[in-house]
């Protein structure tokens, strides 16, 4: 195995004028951790487009090697759980933000911020869930915990043809859910069905100024926009409802009223994915094996080299990322 192997660094000068370069580094570059893993897959996310563009500040330490998940092997551990050779995913944990990432030939690691790649998947398919999908799933169990189940009603899901909208989708209808899908793309909409959307509605109908209470239209929903469309989707909620809430690809503020909340019983459910404990990463991507079609990951995903990553990560800031990008290394 060679001693060095490509990586992404990001990297700020005096004026605080952010650059991005590809650079050969060796372990002796990497930071502290008692795991090593080859990286065989990563994926790029919205936050891998903000870090690497410098849109929004998701870097907090410089220069830095981007990429918050990865999978791959491990190749020397003094952790007690992992061995050399255990296939392992990380999603998280400050991984492309404070510590050296997904974008390297090898990540070295706490290694409890690993789980287990499930059974039956490899790292590409894992990649091709990725950070968007395994968020996607906690939104899921937080709807499912809310009692939002398939009988309530409809469910909808804005930013539908982006990663976390797209294995949304898939999830829900395989669990048997009503899926609307939200999506500024009409063009997708075969795309959408496809992934098993009942209906496709235009990102328009949510995008202005939200009334306190509109006619209800869903029982629950998964939002990985924000702004006026999540406070769209809160007033159409029906009685007892539940949307949770995971993204800002709108924007970050909420204009919304409490009369959802206080006229309605509808709930919001905060979903982070960087600092969700251990059992709960367990869960959810145990559940990703069981609920997840695998078949229609090749329908979501499309596959770069490392080479890609840079000139994906530009595109997914702009929206023209369908799905999922899978980097396999
Ligand atoms: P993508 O870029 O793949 O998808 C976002 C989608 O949002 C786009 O595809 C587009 O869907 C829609 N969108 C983009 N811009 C706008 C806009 N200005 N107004 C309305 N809709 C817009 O990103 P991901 O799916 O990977 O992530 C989605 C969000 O979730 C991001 O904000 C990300 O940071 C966040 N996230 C949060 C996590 C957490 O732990 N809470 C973890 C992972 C992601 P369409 O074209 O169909 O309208």
């Amino acid at each position: 195995m060679s001693d060095t192997f490509k990586a992404i660094l990001v990297s700020r000068d005096a004026e605080k004028k952010q650059s991005v370069e590809i650079v050969d580094l060796s372990d002796a570059d990497l930071m502290e951790g008692d795991v090593t893993v080859a990286v065989e897959a990563t994926t790029v996310n919205y936050k891998d487009g903000l870090a690497i563009t410098g849109k929004a500040p998701v870097v907090r330490r410089w220069p830095l090697v981007p990429g918050i998940d990865f999978a791959g092997t491990v190749i020397s551990s003094s952790h007690a759980d992992w061995r050399k050779g255990d296939r392992v995913i990380l999603n998280g944990w400050g991984v492309g933000e404070t510590h050296y990432g997904a974008y390297a030939g090898r990540a070295r690691v706490n290694g409890d911020w690993l789980v287990p790649l499930p059974d039956g998947m490899i790292p590409h398919d894992a990649m091709a869930v990725g950070t968007a999908g395994y968020t996607a799933m906690l939104a899921v169990m937080a709807l499912e915990r809310h009692g939002i189940v398939p009988d309530r009603g409809p469910v909808v899901v804005t930013g539908a043809a982006g990663g976390v909208g797209s294995v949304a989708i898939s999830i829900l209808s395989t669990l048997g859910y009503h899926v609307i899908a939200s999506t500024g793309r009409n063009a997708e909409s075969p795309y959408l069905i496809d992934l098993g959307a009942a209906e496709v509605i235009s990102r328009d109908e949510l995008s202005q100024p939200a009334k306190p209470l509109a006619k209800e239209r869903w029982a629950g929903g998964i939002d990985s926009v924000g702004t006026h469309t999540l406070a769209n989707v809160l007033s159409m909620t029906s009685y007892g409802g539940a949307i949770a809430a995971c993204g800002l690809a709108g924007g970050m503020d909420l204009p919304t009223s409490v009369a959802p909340f206080i006229l309605r019983g509808v709930s919001l459910l905060g979903i982070d994915s960087v600092m969700a404990p251990k059992p709960v990463r367990l869960e959810a991507w145990r559940r990703i094996g069981a609920d997840l079609d695998l078949r229609k990951l090749s329908t979501l995903s499309r596959s770069i080299g490392f080479d890609g990553i840079i000139g994906a990560a530009r595109d997914i800031v702009d929206g023209k990322i369908r799905g999922r990008v899978v980097v396999d290394m």
